[in-house]
C-alpha cells in the first residue's frame, strides 16, 4: 500500500501483523506436494500440506490444533506434546499462505489435531473458506468420532461441509487399542450419529481406514467392517499406512483384496493416493519437533 505514508505503514506492520503464523520451514516433494511448518506467536508448531494433483486439483490439508491430545497409536501427531487449540485466524492463515502462491480448490481438516475438540474455531474458519475459492462441498472435516462435536455438527451445521470418520477397526477391542478414544465414545454410538447425519443432510459420510499389516487388514476384518457399514450411507477410503512407528503398512495385494471384499458387500471403497512421503508430509506424519 505505497499510497499510505511511510510512518503509517511502519506502524501498521507493528500493530496489525500480516499473519498470525510465522513460516519456519518449507519443503517441497518431488511429486509437487508442499509442506509448511508454521509457528504461533508463542512458538507452538503447526504444519499444513498442499497436494497438487495431475488433474489440476489442489487440495489443502489443514491443522486444527498444535499437536493432539488423543494418542492414536499409529499417528505421529498423537505422540507429540499437545500444545493448544488453534484460533480460526490461525487456521485461515494456513490456507491464506498457500492461497498467495496460487489457486486452491479443496480443503481437508486432516492435519494435526482433532477438529471436533476445537469445534467453534474450526467451523468459523471453514465457513470463510469460500472467500478463498474453496466451496463447502469441497471442504471435509475429519473426526475420530468425538461425540459432543459430532452431535453439534449434525444438528447445527446446515452448510454442505463434508464429514469424514476415522474408523480403522470394526472390532471394539482392536479399535480401542489403536484409538483410546474408542473407550469413551463407542463406535456404535458414533455410527448412529453418522446415520442421523446422512438422513438429515442427505450426504454420505466418508470412512477412513488406515491399513496396518497383520493388525486390521485381514479378510475377516474387511467382512467385519462391511457388516457395520452400508453403501447408501458410507464411502470408504483405505489409507496406505505411512510408517511413523511400530506398525508396518499393508501390502498392495492385501489392500486390494480388502477393497474387493467391501466391493462385494456393495460398499464403495477407494484407495488413497500417497503423496509427500519423501518430505514427511503424508497422512499421519505431521509432528514437528523443531
Ligand atoms: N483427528 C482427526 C483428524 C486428523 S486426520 C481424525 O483422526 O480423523 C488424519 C487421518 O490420517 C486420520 O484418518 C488418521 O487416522 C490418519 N493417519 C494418522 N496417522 C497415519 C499414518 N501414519 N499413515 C496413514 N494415515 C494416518
Amino acid at each position: 500500500m505505497t499510497t499510505l505514508p511511510k510512518a503509517l505503514r511502519a506502524n501498521l506492520i507493528e500493530a496489525v501483523p500480516f499473519s498470525t503464523l510465522e513460516v519456519v520451514a518449507h519443503r517441497e516433494s518431488n511429486d509437487g506436494t508442499m509442506k509448511v511448518l508454521f509457528r504461533t506467536h508463542e512458538g507452538h508448531p503447526v504444519e499444513s500440506v498442499l497436494m497438487r494433483y495431475r488433474d489440476g486439483r489442489r487440495s489443502l490439508c489443514l491443522s486444527s490444533q498444535s499437536g493432539c491430545p488423543l494418542t492414536c497409536t499409529f499417528c505421529a501427531t498423537g505422540s507429540m506434546r499437545f500444545g493448544r487449540n488453534l484460533t480460526a485466524f490461525e487456521i485461515l492463515d494456513q490456507a491464506l499462505h498457500f492461497r498467495r502462491l496460487g489457486q486452491i480448490d479443496h480443503a481437508v481438516y486432516m492435519g494435526m489435531g482433532e477438529p471436533f475438540l476445537n469445534f467453534d474455531e474450526v467451523l468459523e474458519s471453514a465457513r470463510r473458506l469460500p472467500d478463498l475459492g474453496i466451496t463447502h462441498r469441497r471442504t471435509t472435516i475429519s473426526t475420530v468420532g468425538w461425540m459432543p462435536g459430532l452431535t453439534r455438527f449434525v444438528d447445527d451445521v446446515d452448510v454442505p461441509i463434508r464429514l469424514a470418520l476415522s474408523i480403522h477397526a470394526a472390532d471394539p477391542r482392536l479399535r480401542s487399542e489403536l484409538m483410546p478414544v474408542n473407550d469413551r465414545y463407542p463406535l456404535a454410538d458414533v455410527l448412529a450419529e453418522c446415520r442421523r447425519y446422512v438422513a438429515l443432510r442427505r450426504r454420505k459420510v466418508f470412512v477412513e481406514y488406515v491399513m496396518l499389516a497383520g493388525v486390521n487388514d485381514s479378510p475377516a476384518d474387511a467382512r467385519a467392517l462391511s457388516a457395520l457399514l452400508d453403501g447408501r450411507s458410507f464411502k470408504v477410503n483405505l489409507i496406505p499406512y505411512n510408517p511413523t512407528g511400530k506398525y508396518e503398512g499393508s501390502s498392495r495385494p492385501a489392500i486390494e483384496s480388502f477393497r474387493a471384499t467391501l466391493d462385494r458387500a456393495r460398499i464403495p471403497a477407494t484407495v488413497r493416493l500417497t503423496r509427500g512421503r519423501d518430505i514427511e508430509a503424508a497422512c499421519g506424519q505431521l509432528a514437528s519437533t523443531r
